[in-house]
């Protein structure tokens, strides 16, 4: 209730006379007349919201009549809008039967039986999948939506309940009361939404919650990549993914549907990620078992090659986190190099003088063109440290901003990239090995 409700009493006059304005161009039942008016009284349905309008609707009718304030088409058109208790006053009044019309919004068809039905069909998907803590979610069609806002934006009411509300609400209580289960807000184990249809036929759709952990993961061989990788032809590129691996681990124990990973950023598929490895965040799609332990998880995940380590449940905006700070968070790599010609130390040290605190500009990079969209990208390299292996090959570790190309931070990218250490060294140069040794957490 707002303020002005508080300092001015209620206008039953006003009330009476918008039911008879909606009810003189819609024809509405009592369920959806209520409904639009369901700011009003508490405890009450809006079926018996709307009977009681009804009957509020008749005496001023009666009254009206009586003092041939109207006539007998307004009384008629009315009841036919309406029907019971107006077209019972008829009867009496004329000794005449009216048959009403169907109801703008529903046709009719809600009814305590409907709800009844529905919560019913809710339970049905609820029990096949074991759930005991629930939401329930509605879909209207476009149709039936378009209808109800035409029919609230006409009578203008700013204290109507929508058809969803009132499907979600009285759907939940009855599986409530009925079976038992219990509505969680918080943590439902699903969402079960009814989809209604413009004639208000249903359909249940079951969404499970999928079960979201927290952890790590380090990468101790070279390609392997995040998601099955396939060529056109249809074969595997790589081996072994690490959402596969999980999968393969974590689908039966949860006797889920499938794992999806969402991690913060990614490597290049050859590159190692070493160190403290790289947040992520593991999806157990329609689990049927939701209670865990996670040192028991971490036991079942155990490998030298993928080893990725849980720590936590996570949820939703952890995922939306993953994603919003990947390019924030700064990454520290090591690159074997190697170069056709001769490279010397002093030449090295040149190159570590060089890139401190470097803006470097890069062209999305010839390799990804055919996926990525050529666009200009600037980062820094806030420091990069070398060793020469052989005359002809060097290590360099780079420290630098997330989402920076360190491959073609090397070789140039035919000029893509700028500056480059081949531009400084002045020779072709070739990255070898790439891994990642640390991202900021
Ligand atoms: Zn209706």
């Amino acid at each position: 209730m707002g303020e002005s409700s508080i300092s001015t009493p209620l206008d039953f006059n006003k009330i009476v006379k918008d039911v008879e304005k909606t009810l003189s161009k819609y024809p509405l039942c009592d369920h959806c007349l209520g409904r639009l008016f369901a700011k009003y009284g508490v405890g009450l349905s809006n079926r018996e919201r709307g009977f009681s309008l009804k009957t509020m609707l008749g005496f001023k009718l009666h009254d009206d009549y009586s003092s041939k304030r109207i006539g007998e088409d307004r009384l008629y058109a009315l009841a036919e809008n309406s029907g019971e208790p107006l077209t019972r006053m008829l009867q009496k009044l004329f000794t005449q039967n009216v048959s009403p019309r169907k109801c703008f919004i529903c046709g009719g068809r809600i009814s305590d039986e409907w709800l009844d039905s529905l919560a019913e069909a809710v339970y049905e998907k609820l029990r096949e999948a074991s759930v005991t803590r629930f939401v329930i979610g509605v879909r209207l069609s476009r149709k039936l939506r378009e209808k109800e806002l035409s029919l609230i934006a006409e009578a203008g009411f700013t204290r109507a309940e929508s058809l969803k509300n009132e499907v979600k609400r009285e759907v939940g209580k009855r599986v409530m009361i009925k079976y038992g289960l219990m509505p969680d807000f918080e943590k439902p184990e699903a969402t079960a939404i009814v989809k209604l249809d413009e004639d208000l036929n249903h359909k249940v759709e079951l969404v499970i919650t999928p079960v979201l952990l927290k952890g790590v993961y380090n990468k101790r061989g070279r390609n392997i990549s995040h998601v099955p990788w396939f060529t056109k032809q249809g074969g595997r590129k790589y081996p072994l993914s690490i959402q596969e691996y999980l999968e393969s681990r974590l689908t039966i124990p949860f006797k889920a549907k499938k794992v999806k990973i969402h991690a913060a950023g990614r490597e290049d598929v050859d590159a190692r990620t070493l160190g403290p490895g790289r947040p992520l965040v593991i999806e157990i799609v329609e689990p049927l078992v939701r209670s865990y332990d996670i040192g028991n998880i971490n036991e079942l995940i155990r490998s030298d090659l993928v080893e990725v380590r849980v720590s936590e449940p996570a949820s939703r905006r952890d995922i939306e986190l993953l994603k919003q700070t990947s390019r924030e968070r700064r990454k520290v790599y090591r690159l074997l190099v190697i170069s056709p010609t001769p490279v010397s130390e002093t030449q090295l040290n040149e190159l570590e003088a060089f890139f401190r605190n470097v803006s470097i500009q890069q062209r999305t990079p010839i390799r990804i063109l055919a996926r990525k969209k050529d666009v200009l990208r600037v980062r820094k390299v806030y420091e990069v440290r070398t060793r020469l292996v052989t005359s002809t090959s060097f290590e360099a570790l780079v420290y630098c901003d997330g989402g920076l190309y360190v491959k073609e931070l090397v070789h140039c990218d035919q000029g893509r990239t700028n500056p480059c250490f081949a531009s400084i060294l002045n020779t072709e140069l070739k990255p070898v090995e790439l891994d990642v040794l640390y991202i900021e957490h």
